[in-house]
């Protein structure tokens, strides 16, 4: 049973409610979305089939029991599920992060999910797969990548008219280099809004397009 594989790295967690905790990153090949600000192209075909023992094999050489699954979209291949499966008996932690228009209503619920809600700036709202929000779990996290104003007040009408503020953790990122992180943050604070303002830690600490970190 085997999975194709774009890359797998021990970095730091930078985008999420993780962030700053070393992990390994596990990184899946394909993605079914083009995202006007997608930082990940490279995982959109490049990768390699590696049996799924052969991936934990590779995972179990960093003495590290956070481990995110991530692409790309990982729920694009079935076998991510098996994976999972895998890790959990090997008693790690996992975290997969979702591009948010595929079903997550088969992941294993010891998983923490992140969902993202594809704002209007991204060109793929039409891709979210609302039936999703009946799934999430109220530890799990759910992100707005912010481009623009437009975005941010797209996100604050989803997030107030399906309550998200008391079903799970909520993110708000800015695009890289398109938006001022302090707009952001005051518009959410003028809107006393219960979100998890939060950048791409690792672009701050290496170059923005340096791979594996
Ligand atoms: S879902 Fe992620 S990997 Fe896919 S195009 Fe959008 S940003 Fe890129």
């Amino acid at each position: 049973m085997s999975l194709k594989i774009n890359e797998i790295y021990y970095s730091i967690q930078g985008e999420s409610s993780y962030s700053g905790l070393p992990c390994v990153f596990v990184r899946l090949t394909y993605c079914n979305l083009r995202c006007s600000y997608c930082d990940t192209e490279y995982a959109f075909y490049d990768g390699e089939n590696l049996e799924i023992k052969e991936i934990l094999k590779q995972i179990n050489s960093y003495k590290c029991n956070l481990v995110e699954i991530t692409g790309g979209e990982p729920l694009l291949q079935k076998n991510y599920i098996k994976l999972i499966e895998e890790l959990e008996k090997n008693d790690k932690k996992v975290l997969i992060e979702t591009g948010g228009s595929l079903t997550i209503k088969n992941i294993s619920k010891n998983t923490h999910i992140i969902l993202d809600l594809k704002c209007p700036s991204s060109n793929m709202e039409h891709k979210n797969l609302w039936d999703n929000l009946k799934y999430i779990k109220k530890t799990d996290e759910i992100k707005f990548v912010i481009g623009d104003k437009i975005d941010y007040d797209w996100s604050k009408k989803i997030i107030k008219e399906n309550d998200l503020e008391n079903k799970c953790l909520i993110l708000m990122s800015p695009v890289y280099d398109k938006i001022d992180n302090e707009e952001i943050i005051n518009w959410i604070l003028k809107d006393n809004l219960k979100v998890r303002f939060q950048i791409q830690l690792h672009k701050e600490i290496w170059d923005k397009d340096k791979k594996g970190v």
